[in-house]
């Protein structure tokens, strides 16, 4: 820290992404990435755009907001694309937290960091024993809601009913739905959007669309939402999806197949590792996600994590309170997850 840091900056406690080794031979199950290669047209898209490089990048990313209305069955009007869904998020903070904001004590690490980021006052609310969300917290509330659904690091997600109970009962509130993990499972609140004024959901590229280092999220919402995240947008950084991102993005979309082989194996994969886990003896929350929540028998969590790591295998484990005993798996290739299950049974023999 230098001595010019900005005072309110100097007690900001940075989110801290997982791990990205630069050595080649590990299977890496820390971040959630999907294990499969972007859509075949992608690399083709990329090169193609290269070629106008020169030119500044389409503000209004026309052809992919174009391709996510047909999608997802929304106005053009209503959805805005951005630099990964955190800037999404980060955007969406900045225009409906001022008046506060509430989210669960067990979510995505990133929302007290914007929040303190922005100087917004959170409260939070936290999951019951089973780490599922209180519907009682969101009634007679007064702040803007943050929910991602199906929530990281467990897994769990809301039903459609439980969602529309907390809309319905916060006419006044943004409800800021985070869908990055939607596609492994849960039920989506984009029904809601066409229907209420107060509901925003997240979505990002980087989960079930195979492009995390593309950073490519989306927001869906109102479309006087979508016009305050623009006006947060261009008092900051309006170019902020570039040329080749708008490519890869539009081509992934134009490729459902491949979205839906992905998202099925993971699915199935997801299914089968949770079976042999439990058969293990793990404790393994039921997951809606493209990672199982899940506490080792007879083993500390992060020993467990230590024990892999010296396998090569890397998970993630969080240093929190109440679930310093579990480790976030993300779900790879079945042949990964076979290893990991064979190391697994090698370090509890
Ligand atoms: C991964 C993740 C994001 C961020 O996704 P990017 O689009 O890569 O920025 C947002 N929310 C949750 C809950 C996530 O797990």
């Amino acid at each position: 820290m230098s001595r010019f840091l900005s005072d309110r900056l100097q007690s900001l406690a940075p989110y801290v992404p997982g791990e990205q080794p630069k050595v080649s031979n590990l299977i890496k199950l820390n971040t959630n990435e999907s294990p499969f290669s972007p859509a075949p047209g992608v690399t083709e898209a990329v090169k193609e755009a290269a070629g106008s490089l020169q030119l500044y990048n389409d503000l209004s990313a026309s052809r992919l907001v174009g391709l996510l209305s047909d999608t997802y069955g929304l106005e053009k009007s209503q959805i805005a694309v951005g630099n990964g869904s955190d800037e999404m998020l980060a955007f969406a903070f900045q225009a409906f937290g001022g008046h506060g904001l509430i989210f669960p004590d067990i979510t995505y690490g990133f929302y007290p960091v914007w929040a303190n980021l922005y100087g917004l006052d959170a409260k939070i609310a936290p999951l019951d024993a089973d780490f599922n969300v209180d519907l009682r917290d969101y009634r007679g509330n007064d702040r803007c809601i943050v929910l991602a659904n199906p929530n990281a690091p467990t897994g769990k997600a809301l039903t459609i009913l439980e969602m529309a109970e907390i809309v319905e009962n916060n006419p006044d509130q943004v409800v800021i739905v985070d869908e990055a993990y939607v596609d492994f499972g849960a039920e989506s609140a984009l029904a809601f959007v066409p229907q209420y004024e107060n509901v925003l959901v997240v979505r990002t590229f980087s989960k079930s669309r195979q492009l995390a280092g593309a950073r490519l999220g989306f927001a869906m919402g109102h479309e006087k939402l979508i016009d305050d995240l623009n006006r947060v947008r261009y008092s900051f950084h309006p170019y902020n999806v570039n040329t080749l991102t708008q490519a890869a993005g539009a081509a992934a979309l134009e490729d459902p197949r491949y979205f839906e082989a992905c998202r099925k194996s993971i699915i199935e994969t997801r299914e089968w590792t949770r079976e042999q886990l439990l058969s293990l003896g793990f404790r393994v929350l039921p997951s809606s996600a493209n990672f199982l929540f899940a506490a080792a028998p007879g083993v500390s969590g992060p020993e467990y994590q230590q024990r892999l790591r010296e396998r090569n295998i890397l998970i993630r484990h969080f240093d929190l309170p109440r679930i310093r005993d579990f480790n976030r798996i993300t779900i790879g290739s079945r042949e990964q997850m076979e290893a990991l299950i064979q190391a697994t049974k090698e370090l509890l023999a």
